[in-house]
């Protein structure tokens, strides 16, 4: 419960920055507030916090060389790795491949990309939003250059094989990126493991600040050309020019560090918050079902209710804080492509509810949440 007297379940569009990150952040906005480029004390101050916190989320995901990019958002970084390669890359390979459920960050990129005079292959996936990598290496042709794959659904929590999709990648001799932003601190990501080369994420999902992301090379296996997409300062090898907004990147180390530290126990405790969600809702009233698969992204839970709409659950229930599909596809106005894509009609489109936990619900929240939506529900079935 916050200051609104509001239960924040909407925790897949953005977080609530946790205290241990405000007071990481708060010297470098006050005192060590030097600009890690300039040659005095102040800039070396900052630029010391920048490497540390860079060398702490290389050694996460297994980053060698100095291949981690702080950038502005997980947007930012996409963009980057995805239009960056595909226009330094132009006169050879002109073929990318995504899958239909990814954010709009990835697929804008393939549109414009698209009118730009390259080729796209948008895959089809299944009733639970997976990619068959079988259908990715089938799309893979002589001049393909990239496949772009998220690892968890922003909506319906789908978490992709992308270790099978990366041995495919590698054996093809294709670069592969993912879209790490909802998964990154809930899962262990070894680039090398993974066979990943491209990598982006950002902090404002897992309590960090926002206007904060990185971006993530792996060259140990292949060469990764890209064109800055911006130009200025050269700051970030030339790919995110601008000066580095030093307190947002220690934010950002200090929230995967306490998601790194905290992992197993965390997990434990979403995955109890989620399942007496769950659990209290099925129980007390029919025609409640899942979207998306069972084991699927730790905070996440989309559902539907047959014959109430989102939209009268949200603007009926003032004491709670969820949504009726992604934030951006909200704002819109439009139906969500990720529920059209694992088949839903209109109606079910219409009726789905987002709900994403955090560490900072209490199991009370959530009993007193779903009984709140057990009653609206009985109330207007009547
Ligand atoms: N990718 C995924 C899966 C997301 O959920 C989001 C945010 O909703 C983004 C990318 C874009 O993140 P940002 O808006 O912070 O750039």
């Amino acid at each position: 419960m916050n200051k609104n007297n509001l239960i924040y379940l909407d925790n897949n569009s953005t977080t609530r920055v946790d205290p241990r990150v405000f007071d990481a952040m708060a010297p470098y906005f006050h005192e060590l507030y030097g600009n890690p480029s300039s040659p005095h004390r102040y800039g070396l101050e900052a630029s010391i916090a920048v490497e540390a916190s860079r060398l702490m989320i290389k050694k996460l995901f297994g980053i060698e060389d100095r291949e981690l990019y702080f950038t502005s958002s997980a947007t930012e970084s996409i963009n980057i790795a995805i239009m960056g390669t595909a226009f330094a890359n132009f006169s050879i390979k002109k073929h990318l491949i995504t899958q239909a459920t990814e954010h709009p960050a990835v697929l804008e990129v393939f549109k414009s990309l698209e009118s730009l005079g390259f080729r796209t292959t948008v895959l089809d996936v299944d009733g639970q939003g997976f990619v068959d990598p079988q259908a990715i290496k089938n799309a893979i042709e002589p001049d393909t250059l990239l496949v772009s794959i998220m690892a968890a659904n922003n909506e319906i929590g789908t978490l992709q094989d992308l270790v099978s999709i990366g041995k495919i990648c590698e054996e093809m001799e294709v670069l592969f990126h993912s879209d790490l932003t909802q998964a990154a601190g809930r899962y262990a990501f070894n680039v090398s493991e993974i066979k990943l080369d491209m990598i982006s994420g950002g902090a404002h999902k897992i309590h960090g600040p926002k206007g904060i992301g990185y971006l993530g090379l792996n060259k140990t296996t292949k060469k990764i050309r890209i064109n800055p997409l911006m130009y200025g300062g050269g700051q970030e090898n030339g790919l995110s020019p601008g000066t580095l907004n030093v307190p947002l990147i220690v934010g950002l180390s200090k929230a995967l560090e306490i998601c790194e530290e905290n992992r197993t126990g965390e997990t434990e405790f979403l995955n109890g918050l989620r399942q007496l969600f769950f659990t209290t809702l099925t129980e007390n009233i029919e025609g409640v079902h899942l979207n998306g698969p069972g084991i699927r992204l730790l905070n996440n839970l989309s559902l539907r209710f047959d014959n109430i709409s989102s939209n009268d659950l949200i603007n009926g229930i003032k004491t709670l804080a969820f949504s009726a599909g992604s934030a951006c596809a909200t704002g819109e106005g439009k139906p969500s492509h990720v529920l059209k894509a694992i088949g839903l009609n209109d109606s079910q489109i219409k009726s789905t509810a987002r709900f994403g936990f955090s560490r900072f619900n209490s199991g009370h929240e959530i009993l007193t949440a779903a009984n709140e939506i057990v009653n609206f529900i009985k109330l207007k079935r009547k």
